[in-house]
């Protein structure tokens, strides 16, 4: 199903650890159902990037452009650190809620993943899921992604680079990583990637159903 939702508002909050899928997935519902996607961890990267040029943490997360989204480099496991660094301060993050809520309400429906969508900046969004996967499984697919760029990276490298920003994000005490009360879980680890999108389309059908009736 592909039906448009016109001018409605409709969100979809994806959360969960790095590298469980939860871009890919949110990529993909967005395709389907014909709504608008944000990687809100690209502002926390982006952020993190101005901060390792030396900038103050909030004024880059204040000063935010466009194109530092774009920029590149933002995938790189050290834009990844200094990313969840910043995420730690309560300023950054405030800085960063209403661009963040004023996408999730767009007209045609919004697909944001992230750590805290579904418990911080969306609490009331229409589906919340949770995506999980294995540690070794997060790391091999991050490794595989990051293999081409860098043909020195372990995956033992990739591995303690994930369990050690997992760990600040989910130990910090404002807006940490946790699933939402409502969130349907999904994991990952032994899921194909089609799989994975189609369980999550059909959490999305079920809602976008109950709202008709
Ligand atoms: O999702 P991604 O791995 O790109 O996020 C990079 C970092 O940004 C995370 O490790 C986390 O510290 C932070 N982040 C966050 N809240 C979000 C999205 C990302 O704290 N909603």
């Amino acid at each position: 199903m592909t039906a448009s939702l016109g001018s409605r508002s409709f969100t979809v909050a994806i959360d969960g650890p790095a590298a469980a899928g939860k871009g890919t997935i949110g990529r993909a519902l967005a395709q389907r159902f014909g709504m608008a996607h944000l990687d809100t961890g690209l502002l926390y990267r982006a952020t993190g990037r101005r901060v390792l040029g030396g900038e103050d943490p909030v004024q880059a997360a204040r000063a935010l452009t466009a194109a530092d989204l774009a920029a590149q480099g933002l995938r790189s496991a050290e834009a990844g650190q200094a990313a969840s660094r910043v995420a730690a301060l309560p300023e950054v993050r405030q800085a960063l809620i209403e661009f963040q809520r004023d996408f999730a309400r767009r007209e045609g429906g919004a697909v944001l993943d992230g750590r805290d969508i579904g418990t911080v900046i969306c609490p009331r969004a229409d589906v919340k899921l949770y995506v999980t996967a294995s540690d070794a499984a997060r790391a091999h697919r991050r490794w595989l992604e990051l293999r081409s760029s860098d043909r020195e990276l372990s995956e033992a490298a990739v591995l303690a680079d994930l369990r050690a920003r997992d760990a600040r994000d989910a130990a910090r005490d404002f807006a940490p990583m946790r699933p939402a009360e409502d969130a349907v879980l999904l994991d990952t680890t032994d899921m194909s990637i089609e799989a994975a999108v189609e369980t999550a389309v059909t959490v999305v059908n079920e809602r976008l159903e109950q709202g008709r009736t």
